[in-house]
């Protein structure tokens, strides 16, 4: 058990929240097998993904991530393939896909609420996510475990420049901060190169736009699941009292 008396090794603990928390990544890949039906294409399940991708790449960057953002490249996307034809029941059905998406229950990767209600005591806890701020905010509110943070982010984007500007609103140092999610690219990278710490728990699907093109050459940790993480970090806090220059 961590002892509660002693100064814990971390000022902050962020949560990513998408396929950390909750599963998300399964949610846009059932959409895909509605959305094929609806448009009036010949393309197969994988060719329309490539196609929406392509789309989203470009959105993205106008309409940021998050649903909504999703939904109008879908109608992009029926447009461009249904051209004149596409009716505007078939819009109609599209714009309910999204909408489903949106209201879609929260459903908490394994492990989620015990571990949080572990660290809750001795970690301040918060949640930095990615997308749209009444998306984001509605899905902490419906998962359940809001009340294990002290705080939440929602940010457009997670780069270095964005963790920095975090960590100084909030007061922490780098070192002093452990951010954990499955996007090396969003949660692990950026941090690392800001001097915190920063542990890896794959989800069992990545999204493309979160993908790593180039092979890692820095170090961080790594678990299998999220249950796993009061004991790793019990493991940490032993190392760093044998012997305080580890993390
Ligand atoms: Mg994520």
């Amino acid at each position: 058990m961590l002892n509660k008396n002693d100064h814990p090794l971390f000022d902050l603990i962020a949560f990513d929240a998408d396929d950390t928390l909750w599963h998300t990544e399964r949610l846009y890949l059932e959409a895909l097998d509605t959305l094929i039906k609806v448009i009036p294409t010949p393309m197969t399940v994988k060719e329309l993904e490539r196609y929406l991708y392509q789309k989203e790449t470009i959105n993205i960057n106008l309409y940021g991530y998050g649903i909504k953002s999703y939904t109008l490249s879908m109608i992009e996307t029926a447009i461009e393939l249904g051209g004149d034809s596409l009716k505007a029941g078939q819009i109609r059905q599209i714009l309910e896909l999204g909408k489903g998406m949106l209201g879609a229950q929260i459903q908490l990767l394994p492990h989620v609420e015990e571990t949080l209600q572990a660290l809750q005591m001795r970690y301040n806890l918060m949640v930095i996510t990615k997308g749209e701020l009444l998306e984001q905010e509605a899905k902490l509110k419906r998962s359940g475990v809001a009340g294990y943070f002290r705080s939440y982010e929602v940010v457009s984007v997670k780069n270095q420049a964005t963790y920095h500007t975090l960590l100084q609103r909030h007061g922490v140092e780098p070192q002093r901060f452990l951010m954990i999610g499955n996007s090396l690219k969003s949660d692990i990278l950026p941090v690392l190169e800001l001097g915190g710490h920063a542990l890896h728990i794959p989800y069992e699907i990545t999204w493309a736009h979160e993908l790593v093109n180039e092979p890692l050459t820095v170090a961080y940790y790594e678990l299998e699941h999220i249950g796993q993480l009061p004991g790793w970090l019990e493991m940490l806090e032993q190392n760093e009292s044998n012997n305080p220059k580890t993390v």
